[in-house]
């Protein structure tokens, strides 16, 4: 079994041709537990979605615990999109959404058996779901329904799971509950999750990457004081990680930095 999570090698990646991403090189190994970081437009939600295939890299590669065709390995990874509301109005109810996930594209059509009900129903357990499996997705506050995403992407019991600023539309109570949780499950799964706010995810990661054109990466345990002035004193974000205070001012440059 390989013990990366993720590799990305050398991935740059351009909308119409104003390039987002460039000279994207970094390593997850399996069990991290990885913010990404940085300004809005960095290109965070756009990384997020090559890694799972939505989208393609001009150049470079990407591969997922071990395996260079996202579709082999899709079935092992949970992704949960920012909340647009798109699913507001569906008639589905929380408990058809969180199924939903467990049957995936190809048995959309096909029937639910007794093993999909069961993962589903641990899933919105976990989530503290049950109360609610048989409302409908559009009598949920937003909070409510970005825990249905994140269930639904757990009833696959996923090695990897990818969230895009899963607490956006939650309150800070409910936001450290979230991160509670994100810890737990972080035990058997390998976790990144994309924050523009560090100080909301500080004290529940291992690692953080920033994300703004470039990619800084800090594995878990090269956190030290040296490494975040040396590194991350030009980082965009405000930082209080590890119990260490800082408040950073300046900006990485697009263009300059690297893996770390
Ligand atoms: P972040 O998640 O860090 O806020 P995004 O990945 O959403 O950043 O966006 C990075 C850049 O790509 C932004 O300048 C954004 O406007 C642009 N962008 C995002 N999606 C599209 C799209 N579908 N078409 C064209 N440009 C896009």
């Amino acid at each position: 079994m390989s013990p990366w999570a993720v590799e990305v090698r050398d991935v740059s990646f351009a909308y119409n041709g104003n390039t987002v991403l460039e000279d994207v090189t970094f390593s997850v190994p399996r069990g991290e537990f990885l913010a990404l970081l940085g300004p809005n437009g960095g290109g965070k939600t756009t990384l997020l979605k090559l890694l799972v295939g939505l989208l393609r890299p001009a150049t470079g590669t990407i591969r997922l615990l071990g395996s260079e065709g996202i579709g082999v390995v899709l079935s092992r990874v949970g992704y949960v999109p920012q909340d647009t509301n798109v699913n507001k109005d569906f008639p589905a109810t929380v408990e058809d959404a969180v199924l939903m996930g467990r049957l995936g594209p190809l048995r959309w059509l096909g029937r639910s058996n007794s093993e999909d009900r069961v993962a589903a129903w641990e899933a919105l357990e976990r989530m503290g779901l049950k109360d609610l499996a048989r409302r409908r997705l559009g009598e949920l506050s937003q909070g409510q329904r970005q825990r249905v995403l994140v269930a639904r992407a757990l009833a696959t019991s996923p090695e990897l799971l990818l969230l895009d600023e899963p607490t956006a539309s939650v309150d800070p109570s409910a936001q450290n509950a979230f991160y509670e949780l994100l810890r737990e499950l972080n035990r058997r799964t390998t976790i990144i999750v994309v924050s523009h706010d560090l100080s909301a995810v500080s004290s529940y990661v291992r690692a953080v990457a920033c994300v703004n054109g470039r990619l800084h990466y800090h594995p878990s345990g090269e956190i030290t004081e040296e490494t975040f002035q040396a590194t991350w004193g030009r980082c965009p974000v405000e930082l209080i990680a590890h119990g260490i205070p800082h408040r950073v001012l300046g900006e990485h440059r697009r263009g300059e930095g690297e893996h770390d």
